[in-house]
């Protein structure tokens, strides 16, 4: 059985290579000059990914003449769609003209709109991408705590140089880093006992995003704040992924305030954007009349991300999000149901808009818990979705955006119906 799922897995691979003709020629000539032929590790296919000609509305246009319904959402940071408002701000950009090396207006509004959104967020920083707020997250932790050691949990992606799966070791930064297992209190406990005077920090994620779309349990996140406030370190949300998930973030949904927070992905509307904030008292040592510390970055206050920036949180209305986090919830539930109904071995997890797919049943608290996943599900299932015109991450992951409609959503279900049925044999 095995040998036939590793078999029909191969043959939708080859599908997907004789299909992508175009593509296959550019990713062989970009590999002269990227490694791979690729800048963002995430984006590669086996053997090649495909090349992007296009984008509008909901649909991705390849260069290969395919057109895909696009529920990946560029990894969540495309959640505003390629609207014309966000396209009238750039445009506006453009026209007063941009790179300045001073300040301008929007940024102040921009930082308005994130402190009256998150209800941890006192002042903010603005980075260029989250790695880089995590980075600095972590830094100012270690920096007001004058301790060194932080918690984070096994699964986590924080980052490019701040990964904790698979591998993630070999190009982290040499931080020193206690990796727990996710939603495990006990564990945590251990380890304020045991190292409680040297931890600066614990940085969770409210849902594992990278990891799979794993929701922290709230009694997980109610304790870390709990006894985090007892050792003296710091409690940093990454909201990079969860920002999304109302209005004032996870942090709001579950009434957790955190001492800062981590941000990054849509909040510029798809532009390169990151953030780190918090409480006053700790956000003032950026302070340069009497903070200390300097916090460096040509694009930090770039005229187009601090614009559209600015321009967001009018973009964004608390119903909108909610009726696109309500639409997430009836996707998983209908997905859940078909594979309920079916022998092949899936669910979908996740918390609102965010959803992954994942062949591999079975409660799941942490990432450990989908180690009988069987990759060759995996891509097969990704093939068969993007050969039906649906772009999903190869990981199985979905972010949906404000184009993405409940007529979408429902013609999605049917292809994963369908698929279903067509590979039922090979359970
Ligand atoms: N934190 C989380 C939770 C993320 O999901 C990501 C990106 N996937 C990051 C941080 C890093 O953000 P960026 O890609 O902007 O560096």
């Amino acid at each position: 059985m095995a040998n036939r799922l590793t078999a029909a897995a191969a043959a939708a691979r080859q599908r997907y290579v004789d299909e992508h003709p175009r593509s296959a020629a550019l990713a062989a000539q970009a590999s002269t000059v990227l490694p791979g032929g690729n800048t963002r590790s995430v984006l590669h296919i086996e053997p090649f990914g495909f090349r992007v000609a296009g984008a509008e509305g909901p649909w991705l246009h390849d260069v290969d003449g395919h057109t895909y319904l696009d529920l990946l959402g560029d990894y969540s940071a495309g959640l505003l769609g390629r609207c014309a408002d966000i396209a009238a701000v750039i445009a506006g950009v453009l026209e007063r003209g941009w790179s300045y090396g001073a300040m301008s207006e929007p940024e102040a509004v921009f930082a308005e709109a994130v402190v009256g959104r998150f209800p941890s967020i006192d002042q903010v920083r603005f980075t260029n991408s989250g790695s880089e707020a995590n980075v600095m997250a972590l830094l100012t932790a270690r920096h007001v705590t004058a301790r060194q050691r932080a918690v984070v949990f096994d699964g986590a992606y924080h980052g490019g140089p701040l990964y904790f799966g698979p591998g993630g070791d070999r190009l982290r930064v040499p931080f020193e880093f206690a990796v727990l297992p996710y939603n495990d209190i006990e564990a945590v406990a251990a380890e304020l006992t045991a190292n409680g005077e040297r931890i600066a920090c614990v940085l969770v994620e409210p849902m594992l995003g990278a990891g799979g779309c794993i929701p922290a349990q709230p009694e997980f996140l109610a304790a870390l704040r709990e006894r985090t406030v007892a050792s003296g370190a710091l409690l940093i949300f990454d909201e990079v992924m969860t920002s999304r998930l109302a209005l004032g973030g996870a942090q709001e949904l579950l009434d957790i305030v955190p001492d800062m927070t981590t941000l990054g992905k849509y909040l510029a509307g798809g532009l390169s954007f990151g953030a780190f904030g918090g409480r006053r008292d700790v956000m003032a040592a950026f302070d340069p009349n009497s903070g200390g510390l300097t916090h460096g970055g040509t694009f930090n206050n770039n005229a187009f991300t601090m614009a559209v920036g600015a321009e967001v949180s009018t973009l964004i209305a608390a119903a909108e999000l909610d009726a696109l986090n309500r639409r997430g919830d009836d996707l998983r539930n209908s997905l859940n149901a078909c594979f309920g109904d079916s022998p092949l071995p899936f669910q979908a997890l996740g918390w609102g808009s965010l959803l992954n797919v994942h062949p591999c049943p079975g409660l799941v608290a942490r990432p450990a818990d989908l180690a009988a996943a069987d990759p060759a599900w995996r891509e097969l299932f990704f093939h068969d979705l993007l050969a039906a015109g649906f772009y999903v991450a190869p990981r199985g992951y979905m972010a949906l955006t404000l184009d993405v409609t409940d007529a979408h959503v429902a013609s999605f279900v049917a292809a994963v119906q369908t698929f279903l049925d067509a590979r039922r044999s090979l359970a």
